[in-house]
């Protein structure tokens, strides 16, 4: 069954610095949710990329002895190989020094002033070098930023600026009359409280302190700001032109999910938005601001000497271990908090002992009691009922989740159906039945539940642990791999010879 299109973003990683695992999380979140829609046999397209300006990257490329454009290249590169480490399937990764995003950029830019939502004026106010931010007094009481807490000093700059309210009670609107907008919805009586109800003020576009962006076509001092260089990403390169889009853009836009980090929700619920809006284009259908992953309930940061790299974890755990404890360990809308200790133990924990054991266990004793030919003779009992039903409404649960973003709590779903599997062995005791006298059927039958619980959990765990459910797939001679077939319990046919026993997760012992 074909599904509709499905077109989702993450934000694009700043290609300032190598990303460490916090920032490595959000697209492994995007791919679990891009290969289950696939799976459910939505037309995916996913998005991700690198925003590749500012004066941030000009200075790192003068400390680092290069030009801006050979500094980028290099650390898209770096950006792109960890986004593959984690064997994330993104359909097309984008850069903002690309020259056809440029161009666009210039031209939406352009099409704003003409239609008089940008003008020209003069900024004065409290700076941010690191940070790239102005702020007012109001917001840095104590001249601090509130971002990085560095001290901030008094700048004015001729500059250009968007009349966001213009657009304010628009959005509002909006806001509150779509209640899948904004996820989660804390965030959205946030977004409301804090800055809409007080009052939107203009925001600054352009900057003509540093030269690394993209240049006003009609004032060359001028730069073009991250917000229209960097937002527009998600509608340029799908083909958004404003003298006409291309069938892709009208196809994909507007976006089903845009996945970003919660600190810069802001930006993509009230600029974005309302550039969009200024650009007569509908609005994206959902926007998630994801939690953070900390390290040890501390933010991770180089100064701290916390970092955690996903090629280092991977490298040292394998890629499915490292994929599922981020998935799993990070809740819907509060922080994380990871170590290697942690990751040992919940790997151990759940993909050893619950996961793999049951998986080993179950081929094991099909190879030992039946030479590996799984049949269903049907002789049940009240027993199996319970894991039955549990197995069989498993699908739609999981995928109730996923369309909430909630992917820990859909892995949770399949965790537990697992550790019923583990249970209904420890209680059928297939050992006792195969000492039994006329007990064989009920064996076989037991044997049977166990393999097709264990096809459909793997069916599902596809989508967060792809190698291993993979792995365990072919282990058991699974046939069909799409979202019907993991709606119905006993599609394995009768006399199919599996495979022989294999280790799922070893154990790590820590030294
Ligand atoms: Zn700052």
């Amino acid at each position: 069954m074909t599904k509709p299109k499905f077109y989702m973003t993450t934000a694009i990683a700043y290609a300032s610095t190598k990303p460490h695992i916090g920032n490595t999380y959000e697209i492994v979140l995007a791919d679990a949710i891009a290969r289950f829609k696939r799976f459910e046999g939505y037309d995916v397209y996913f998005q991700t990329g690198t925003d590749e300006h500012g004066e941030k990257i000009e200075l790192k490329a003068k400390e680092a002895g290069m030009n801006p454009q050979e500094y980028v290249d290099k650390q898209a590169n770096e950006v792109k190989n960890i986004w593959d480490v984690m064997n994330t399937t993104y359909d097309n990764f984008v850069r903002t020094t690309d020259k056809m995003h440029e161009k666009v950029v210039q031209k939406i830019f352009k099409k704003l002033y003409d239609q008089g939502d940008i003008y020209k004026s003069e900024y004065e106010g409290l700076y941010c070098t690191p940070c790239e931010s102005f702020w007012t007094e109001t917001q840095a009481p104590n001249g601090t930023c509130p971002d990085c807490g560095r001290p901030l000093s008094p700048k004015k700059e001729e500059s250009y600026f968007f009349k966001l309210s213009k657009y304010q009670d628009r959005l509002e609107k909006y806001i509150e009359e779509h209640p899948d907008f904004i996820y989660p919805e804390s965030r959205k009586n946030e977004m409301i409280n804090n800055f809409l109800k007080p009052g939107l003020q203009d925001l600054c576009v352009s900057r003509s302190s540093f030269k690394w962006g993209i240049p006003v076509t009609f004032d060359d001092k001028h730069v073009i700001y991250v917000w229209i260089d960097a937002l527009t990403n998600y509608i340029t390169f799908i083909g958004y032109d404003p003298d006409g889009s291309t069938e892709q853009f009208n196809k994909l836009w507007p976006a089903d999910l845009q996945v970003i980090g919660k600190d810069i929700i802001r930006f993509h619920t009230i600029y974005w938005p309302i550039i969009l809006m200024a650009l007569d284009l509908p609005l994206p259908k959902t926007v998630y601001g994801h939690p953070w992953l900390l390290f040890d309930n501390d933010k991770m940061s180089k100064s701290k000497g916390n970092v955690l790299y996903a090629d280092d974890l991977v490298k040292e755990f394998g890629v499915d271990r490292v994929r599922y404890y981020l998935l799993h360990e990070i809740p819907y809308a509060n922080d994380g908090s990871i170590t290697k200790e942690l990751l040992i133990e919940k790997s151990n924990n759940d993909l050893s002992n619950i996961l793999g054991n049951l998986v080993t266990r179950t081929v094991s004793m099909a190879n030992k009691y039946f030479d590996g030919v799984i049949s269903n003779p049907k002789v049940n009992e009240e027993i199996d009922d319970n894991l039955i039903q549990s197995v069989s409404t498993l699908a739609d649960e999981v995928s109730r989740k996923m369309d909430e973003c909630k992917v820990a709590e859909a892995i949770d779903l399949i965790m537990n159906v697992l550790k019923k599997c583990n249970k209904y062995i420890d209680e059928t005791t297939p050992w006792a039945l195969a000492k039994g006298v006329n007990k064989e059927d009920r064996l076989k039958t037991v044997i049977y539940n166990l393999i097709e619980s264990i096809r459909i959990c793997a069916l599902l765990l596809s989508a967060f642990i792809p190698e291993t459910a993979e792995k365990i797939l072919n282990n058991i001679c699974a046939k069909s791999f799409d979202y019907s077939s993991a709606k119905t319990f006993g599609l394995t046919a009768d006399n199919t010879k599996i495979g022989s026993p294999e280790i799922i997760f070893e154990r790590i012992v820590e030294k």
